[in-house]
């Protein structure tokens, strides 16, 4: 099983760190060892002092596939997730300063939170599904999934053109605005349209 995460697919979360949007999808990879389910709680990783949090919709890839055509792409996935890209911001900044690749800021383990439940996509307008983030019961982050740069089915095609999808797969695929930095003791709970979907206490 492989992770597939996207950067900057939400124009107002690239603005907010300075960044500019891609031209193309912009890819980086977590390992199986990034997953956080079951509502566990996060130990705050000891080297980093600016852990963030970044919700996203996840989709979970149902078969295998190479070079997928647009017209067959939203058939790669069925059921959809919500899940946290957690991130070392003070590592990825530095990173990003020495041009170094991003995996010790992205890729540590349980850095990839992923609901326990997933909903079928027939349940949801994928077009215009609505999700957020509460910390400490204060709406930080809401999402619309109609502002992605890059949609679903694109990300699938993309992708697809450079690793194997393989059954099982997941793709987080952007953050919207509002991320910011947690601290030991905040409680973390995340929801599609009205429903909440994991809560995660930082320990
Ligand atoms: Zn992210």
């Amino acid at each position: 099983m492989k992770i597939f995460c996207i950067g900057r697919n939400y124009a107002e979360h690239a603005a907010e760190l300075g960044n500019k949007v891609p031209g193309k999808p912009m890819i980086f990879m977590k390992p199986s060892t990034s997953l956080l389910i079951n509502n566990n709680p996060l130990y705050y990783p000891a080297f980093t002092s600016d852990l963030h949090y970044e919700v996203e919709v996840v989709l979970k890839i149902c078969k295998n596939g190479r070079h997928v055509q647009k017209e067959f792409a939203d058939s790669y996935y069925e059921e959809i997730g919500l899940g946290i890209d957690f991130t070392a911001r003070d590592v990825q900044s530095e990173c990003k300063e020495k041009g170094h690749p991003w995996e010790i800021a992205k890729a540590f383990d349980h850095s990839a939170l992923l609901s326990k439940e997933l909903i079928h996509k027939s349940k949801l307008d994928l077009d215009e599904l609505l999700f957020s983030l509460k910390k400490n019961d204060e709406l930080v982050q809401s999402g619309n999934t109609k502002d992605l740069i890059f949609n679903f089915n694109t990300l699938v095609c993309y992708i697809s053109t450079i690793f194997t999808l393989k059954n099982g797969d997941y793709i987080y695929t952007g953050t919207p605005a509002g991320v910011g930095s947690l601290q030991i003791g905040d409680n973390l709970e995340g929801f599609i349209n009205n429903r909440s979907m994991f809560i995660c206490k930082i320990k």
